[in-house]
């Protein structure tokens, strides 16, 4: 992580605010959005996907503080209230996002952001609120970070021959199986799992784990001003699958949510998909959008790293700004501008 330092600190050499003048004298107004998943202190032996950890407390509470300093934080709702009114993107705008439903974002993030009268962004699972259920990440880590074995031998779906090492360097192997899994069809992913529990010899009893966030605590965050989106209702590999489910995955979570909460829900936050060709890729995102617009959505955040420019503005291609727990203050803030340059 040593030379993202170093860039970001030479890229930061420029202020901030001058270097957002910049920007918007050569490319025209634009609108920043981040893209959290967990915001939480990991406890020693964290036994689920370190990967989906964005930043402890204390490290998001300061990236509010500079949020707070230098943009207008809005929401989508607000968003489509501007577009349907003025037309123009609101200028120096940002939205914080959270994917998937996770408690901490309710435990953690919520106070903070409400502390500072800040809005978000929440998208939700809703197959996995209220409910104990495991997200197949947090599967795969867990039975990999808990086993007793320290090696792995697999034949089907996948072949895998793995060292395991020592409890503390397991987030590694997990990776890397997370990254076999997104390889295959979302049903041979769950195979994987199955097989993985019984060669490691790790059950997973889903009513231990209570990760996500309840309906009535969904209730209180969308009373008090927080924006709740859509995220599937079963987070399959999102395009690995049918389209007939596809279509299924991304109704049902809009209605579920209308139901709940009443209001109507406008945006769709995609979950995570496959390592695709680029003519797969771009086959997969045209149905995506068919599905997303014909299902009423009005805006959907998707696969693309990036500000988002008035002059291409594309309501169901919002590009994002993913934050990672190894952000430093100097990486968080060259990431945010200079995201073609700090891209990771
Ligand atoms: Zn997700």
């Amino acid at each position: 992580m040593k030379k993202r330092h170093l860039l970001g600190g030479l890229l930061n050499v420029i202020p901030f605010g001058l270097n957002r003048q910049f920007r918007k004298m050569r490319f025209g107004e634009y609108l920043t959005v981040l893209c959290y998943h967990r915001i939480l202190d990991r406890p020693a032996n964290f036994p689920y996907d370190d990967d989906l950890v964005s930043a402890s407390a204390d490290q998001f509470a300061g990236q509010l503080d500079f949020i707070s300093k230098h943009y207008n934080v809005i929401n989508f709702k607000d968003l489509r209230l501007r577009l349907d009114g003025e037309g123009a993107l609101p200028g120096n705008s940002l939205i914080i996002t959270f994917d998937d439903g996770y408690i901490d974002n309710y435990e953690i993030a919520w106070p903070l952001l409400k502390m500072r009268g800040l809005t978000a962004t929440m998208f939700v699972t809703t197959g996995f609120i209220g409910r104990s259920r495991m997200f197949w990440w947090d599967e795969i880590a867990y039975i990999i970070k808990t086993t007793r074995a320290d090696h792995l031998e697999l034949e089907n779906p996948v072949q895998v021959s793995l060292a395991l090492g020592s409890r503390e360097s397991r987030q590694e192997p997990a990776r890397i199986l997370i990254k076999k899994a997104k390889l295959l069809t979302d049903d041979a992913k769950e195979t994987l799992i199955d097989e993985l529990s019984e060669k490691l010899n790790v059950a997973i009893d889903e009513s231990e784990h209570r990760l996500t966030m309840t309906w009535e605590q969904l209730r209180e965050l969308d009373e008090s001003g927080i924006e709740i989106g859509a995220h599937s209702v079963n987070h399959p590999i999102f395009s690995n699958i049918e389209e007939e489910r596809l279509r299924t995955e991304i109704a049902h979570s809009k209605e579920m949510i209308e139901n709940e909460l009443g209001g109507e829900i406008i945006t769709f936050g995609a979950p995570g998909r496959g390592i695709l060709s680029p003519q797969e890729r771009a086959r997969f995102e045209k149905l995506l959008r068919k599905i997303v617009t014909e299902c009423g959505y009005r805006f959907s955040t998707q696969y693309r790293w990036g500000l988002v420019y008035a002059r291409d503005f594309d309501a169901y291609r919002i590009g994002r700004l993913g934050i990672e727990s190894y952000d430093t203050k100097t990486s968080f803030k060259a990431k945010l501008s200079y995201p073609e340059i700090i891209s990771y």
